[in-house]
């Protein structure tokens, strides 16, 4: 079989070595009932699984054309259930209904596939209650688990799953994507691509978005800007406030509608007919909207950390004078002054420091403005330098 360019793997960026592993299994070689896909947030693991079990109901393989097909990309396949999770953490319950759909029959002649998006934020309690399912499949069914890396799903579950790590597309994929797809300049694509590092959503938005380009610039320009400690706090409050921004600009849409859903559904249209039910579930939704915004603004947070990162290496590779385009070409200027200012040990030193304030949010849930403050000072350019 080779791959054409309307087939159900078509628009997966980067990852022919993964299409190589698991086109032999669609034929039986290698196929097992229990699937962990890894690869780095943005590199699409979760659309290789959908791929991958969209391709699995095909008769012919992943056509790309077919009803099975189709509908397993819509997201609308009656025997392929995809778990995403807006919450921090995925609970025991929501395992509990999993593991009972995975024991139906699918609807379908072929096979009932559970997709969980974010397998590292399984409870252990959930952890469990999934391992009695993946120990004891049932014939037809197939779990497929998308994580970070191995290392963030325990050993039991994963000791027992066929394990595929996915490549962080190249550059050069993600830009011919952007292309393709978005239409946009080779010039745009290529500068999204870059500073996108591999990450295909991101790249997506840096390339439709100017309001996305301009915050992105905010952020890279920040190192080059630390020459005091009333800076640093500057830079510190400039960040959460960009990131808050960039998170509401995500949810406000989706909470917007989300909240007339609701309204149609308990028929609150007119003023003042509010049946009893609603307070409750406006209540509800009100609360799981708030951990969805405190999980957005930490993932745009974490993102941008990635992107300060981002500079200091650049500013790394220019001192061991590394051939090639930076992640940043566009503040050359900048990075050649931070190169001037400080030694690459430093500037490792500076990396380090930015994952230390990383792991104190999201491991141990100190508040950004707090941690993100001590980081920027810590990054603040050495008493001494030229400036
Ligand atoms: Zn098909």
């Amino acid at each position: 079989m080779t791959a054409t360019t309307s087939d159900i793997w078509h628009n997966l960026v980067g990852q022919h070595r993964a299409v190589e592993v698991l086109r032999p299994a669609i034929a039986g070689q290698g196929m097992t009932h229990a699937w962990l896909f890894t690869g780095p947030p943005g590199s699409g693991r979760s659309n290789v699984a959908i791929a991958f079990a969209g391709a699995l109901q095909c008769e012919r393989g992943g056509c790309g054309e077919c009803h099975e097909c189709h509908t397993a990309m819509l997201g609308t396949h009656a025997d392929i259930a995809v778990i995403r999770t807006q919450k921090l953490s995925i609970g025991v319950d929501e395992v509990r209904d999993l593991v009972r759909r995975s024991a139906l029959r699918p609807a379908g002649r072929r096979w009932q596939i559970i997709i969980v998006e974010d397998a590292d934020r399984l409870t252990e309690q959930a952890c469990n209650a999934l391992l009695k399912a993946i120990e004891e499949p049932t014939p037809r069914t197939v779990w497929m688990l998308c994580a970070p890396t191995v290392e963030d799903v325990l050993p039991t579950i994963r000791s027992r799953c066929r394990q595929l790590t996915l490549a962080t597309p190249t550059t050069e994929a993600v830009a011919a994507f952007l292309v393709g797809t978005e239409g946009v300049s080779e010039a745009l694509a290529s500068y999204a691509a870059r500073a996108s590092q591999g990450h295909i959503g991101r790249a997506r938005a840096l390339a439709r978005d100017e309001a996305t380009r301009n915050r992105r610039r905010e952020i890279v320009s920040l190192p080059a800007r630390l020459s005091s400690l009333g800076a640093c706090m500057h830079a510190a409050n400039n960040l959460a406030a960009v990131a808050k921004e960039e998170a509401d600009a995500i949810t406000s849409e989706l909470d917007a509608r989300e909240k007339a859903d609701l309204d149609t559904t308990y028929g609150v249209v007119e003023r003042g007919r509010r049946p009893r039910e609603y307070g409750p579930a406006l209540a509800a939704l009100d609360k799981a909207q708030k951990t969805r915004a405190k999980r957005r603004v930490l993932d745009v947070v974490d993102r941008s950390l990635m992107d300060l990162v981002s500079v200091y290496r650049d500013a790394v590779a220019v001192a061991s004078r590394a051939t090639g385009t930076l992640v940043n070409e566009e503040i050359r200027g900048d990075i050649d002054e931070i190169v001037r200012e400080s030694s690459p040990e430093l500037n490792l030193r500076r990396i380090g420091w930015i994952f230390e304030a990383r792991e104190q949010m999201l491991e141990f849930n100190v508040p950004p403005a707090l941690a993100l403050e001590s980081m920027m000072v810590a990054l603040k350019v050495p008493e001494g330098s030229s400036r």
